[in-house]
Parts: C-alpha cells; structure tokens; sequence
C-alpha cells in the first residue's frame, strides 16, 4: 500500500506582514510608528525650529512630518466618515427590531446602570490613587505653586495655556450645560456637527416610531436604514483594511510631534521644577488607568458575564489599538462595532444600541482622569479638600464624562468646568480670596497639558474597552449565549 504524501504547510512565510492576523499588523505598525516618531522628535529638536530661512534638512524634516499627518488623518477622516451614516442605521435598526417585544426599556436601563456603575468604579480608583500618591503635594513646607508663581509658569508654557484658552471659549460654561446637545434643534446641523448625543435621540425616537407606520412604509424604512448600515459596514471594513498604516502613521507623527515640544520644555527654568510633580501626576493617571484596565473590567466580565477575560481582550485588540492612535472614541466607532459583532460576537441588536450610546456617555477612563486632574491642581496649591468637596468632584466628573465628546482632549471642557466650580466653592469656605484668588486653579492647566496627548490615549483606550465590556454584559442578559465564535 502507497503511503500518501505528507500534506504540506500552506502556513504563509513570517516576514509577509500583510497576511497576519489583524491585531498582529497593528501592534507590529505601532511599534515601527512609535520608534520613527521618537527618532524624528529627536531630529527636529536637534535641528531647531524651521523658521523663515529653513535649511534642506529643516524643511526634509518638517515635510517627512507632514507626510505622516496626512496619511494618519486621511485613515481619521475615513473613519469619521462613516461614524454618523453608522451610528444611526445602528441604533434605528436596533430599536425598531425590538419592535413591540418591550426588550427596549430593559436594555436601555441595564444600558445605562452598567455605564453609571464603572464611571463611579472608575473615578473611585482616580480618587484613591491621588490621594494616595499626592502628586501635587510639595516636598517642602511651601505649595509648589501660589499665586505668582500659578502667573509665571502660566506664561512659561503660553504654548499650553493658548490650547486651555481656544477650549475654554468652546466649552460648557456649566455642568449641566453639556447635557445641550440631548434634544437638538437641528438634525442636519447635529450630523455635520457629529453631536452623537443629540443623533442618539433622533435615532432612539425613528427606531421606537418606525414600527408603528403603516406595513408599507416600515418595509421601505427597513430597507432602506438596512441598506444604508450595510453599505457603511463595507466602507468600514475597506478602511480597516488600512488600519495598520494610518494606525502607525498617526502614532509616528503624534510622537514627533510631541515628544519635540516635550523636548522642548524641557528647557523652561521655571517648570524643569515642576517637572516631578508633572511627570507623579502622569504616573498616578496611568495607574489608575491601568487599575481600571487590567483589574475592574476582567472582574466584570468574568464575574458578571461569565466570559473570559483574555478572549476579550484579544478581540479587542484592533478597537483598543485604534483607540491609543486616534484619541478619539467617537472615531474609533466603527472599528468598535465591528470588533464587538465580528470577534465578540454580540447581536447587531444589542451591540449597535449599546456602542454608539457608550461612545458617547461612558467615559471611565475620561472621568478617572477628570477627578485625578482636578484633585492635582488642588494639591499644587497646598489646599485640602473636605469630605464634601471630595464628593462634589466626583459628581462632577461622573456628569461631565456624560456630556464630553469622544474626541481628541475633550475632556479638558470638563477640567475647566470642576476646577472653575471647585474654586467656588474653595472661596465660599474662604480657603481663596475672593477678590484676588478668582482663576487661581486655573492657573495650573497648563501643568496637566504637558502630556496630555499620551494620557489622552490611554483613557480613551479605557473608554473604548468599557463600552465593549458593556455590550458583553447586556448582550448576555438579553440572550446572546454564543460569544467568541471564532478561533482569534
Ligand atoms: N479622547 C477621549 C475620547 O475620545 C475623550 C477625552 O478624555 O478627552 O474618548
């Protein structure tokens, strides 16, 4: 008898990136993007700023960067661009296909606890590890910062202070004026302007209203929010395709750029002091963080969904990747929603209510950080917060994270909003002098700027992560039994 010949590996050779798996291109252009950024912020500062009279190897340098950035934003704004085409055909198909099953109020109030109780999870951690590691707290008797000094580093990094100023002009004079965009008065203007919130209305209120339309029509809507979603799934998944790319250009060029202020700055006198507390603070943000990552989230999942945590993070990966490189949880939607049906395996009904809502109203990571922020610049100045006050900025953080956008730095409108409410009430109790004391806190912005970007990225991979440990939960209790399908 013949033997049969031994079946040969059609395994791919390693060194064609391009066939690995997803994930493993990403991680793989991450790196490769970090390092060039590292190496090119450290050619720019050598060569010094490119002024009027440019050198060649100025200008190479300055155009090399240019490159990465629009390679970089042009996978953004393909990803922008079917955020909102997506986000409502999601929802609309979503909530009418729960039709009359009243499945609706269930899942959007296990929604919405799910998102209260990890936000509130979330800025526990950030309280406790600020209180803990202190890391405004000075060394000596006197705060590191008072009033004139709070002046003088303000106009050290007036690079900083023209980005708290350009977000304090567009931000929410109040707290509860970031709940505006719920109702919006336009619905072409609430699109162009990608408010999610108020196109989560309009979507929520089409996808209750739709099934109550004669038989006809609610054929033709089916068809036709059907047709749209699945033509922006395509799109999508086109741009995913590039996402090992755009993923590692946008880091490379975010590092240089970055990374040659940061060198920069290194050179003010009067922050090279501060420096420690600066680099304490980014320390404590990134703990906390990390607390919420890799410790609270797989508690959730295994002991509330039953899953296993390392599966979930593994399908993922791309969402959380994008994440850390975008800085932008409303842009990295669609990659969200895509991991979550495709890899998780959630229903399209649970997966497409719960994601878009979470973008937008579940920020752990983002009120983690609001409270750490607020908490370090009261400690800059020597001032001790009562147990009430404490109280007051976790309320705070836990609504401002609702209303903040998933965009890049949004959640500096909300620092604003605590810091400016906190001063109040630091000058009811008399702790500030009313009369001179009035944008004290805010004084101190500046500081938490310094590596705002890098912090930004790990909240917002934080964000990401919850709501889809979000979707996990609900998509559970609403029956969907048959997660992580595929061998990853
Ligand atoms: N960049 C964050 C996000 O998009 C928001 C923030 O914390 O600034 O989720």
């Amino acid at each position: 008898m013949t033997e049969s010949p031994a079946p040969t590996s059609t395994k791919p050779p390693v060194w064609k990136i391009w066939t690995w798996k997803l994930h493993w291109q990403i991680l793989f252009s991450l790196l490769v993007g970090a390092g060039v950024g590292l190496a090119w912020a450290f050619l720019m500062y050598k060569l010094g700023p490119a002024e009027e009279k440019a050198t060649l190897a100025q200008q190479g340098a300055v155009f090399g960067l240019d490159v990465m950035k629009l390679i970089g934003d042009l996978f953004l704004n393909g990803l922008k661009l079917v955020v909102v085409p997506l986000v409502v055909s999601s929802i609309v198909l979503s909530i009418a296909g729960l039709g009359k099953k009243a499945g609706f109020g269930r899942m959007a109030t296990g929604t919405l606890l799910y998102y209260m109780c990890t936000s509130l999870l979330a800025i526990l951690i950030g309280l406790g590890m600020v209180n803990l590691l202190q890391p405004g707290k000075s060394p000596g008797e006197a705060p590191l910062l008072d009033a004139n000094r709070g002046k003088a580093v303000g106009e050290e990094l007036s690079g900083e202070m023209s980005k708290v100023d350009s977000k304090k002009g567009s931000s929410a004079k109040d707290i509860l004026s970031v709940f505006r965009n719920l109702v919006p008065s336009n619905p072409i203007a609430a699109a162009s302007q990608t408010n999610l919130l108020g196109l989560i209305t309009i979507s929520i209120l089409i996808g209750i209203f739709m099934p109550r339309l004669s038989d006809h029509l609610v054929d033709f809507m089916q068809n036709f929010w059907q047709s749209i979603h699945d033509l922006t799934m395509m799109i999508t998944n086109l741009i995913l395709a590039f996402a090992p790319l755009g993923v590692g250009c946008l880091l490379a060029a975010t590092v240089a750029e970055q990374g040659n202020r940061l060198l920069g700055l290194g050179d003010a006198g009067e922050t090279i002091n501060l420096l420690r507390s600066i680099l304490l603070f980014a320390i404590t943000a990134l703990l906390a963080l990390s607390i919420h990552l890799f410790i609270v989230m797989p508690v959730v999942l295994a002991c509330i969904a039953k899953v296993n945590p390392i599966q979930h993070y593994r399908a993922m990966l791309p969402a959380m990747l994008t994440a850390f490189s975008t800085s932008s949880s409303n842009a990295t939607l669609p990659v969200t929603l895509e991991c979550v049906e495709e890899r998780v395996g959630v229903s399209r009904r649970t997966a497409s209510f719960v994601l878009p809502l979470g973008a937008t109203v579940n920020m752990d990571g983002t009120a983690l950080y609001e409270c750490v922020a607020a908490l370090f610049v009261v400690q800059l100045f020597g001032f001790d917060l009562t147990l009430s006050e404490q109280f007051f900025v976790v309320l705070t953080a836990l609504l401002t994270s609702i209303g903040v956008a998933g965009v890049p730095s949004a959640s500096l409108v909300a620092i604003v909003i605590i810091i400016t409410a906190l001063e109040s009430q630091l000058i009811g109790r008399g702790v500030i002098d009313g009369e001179t004391g009035n944008g004290l806190l805010l004084s101190a912005l500046p500081l938490i700027l310094v590596f705002d970007r890098f912090l930004d990225m790990g909240r917002t991979v934080v964000n990401v992560f919850s709501d889809s440990c979000g979707a996990v939960v609900i998509g559970k209790a609403m029956g969907d039994d048959d997660l992580y399908p595929k061998e990853l």
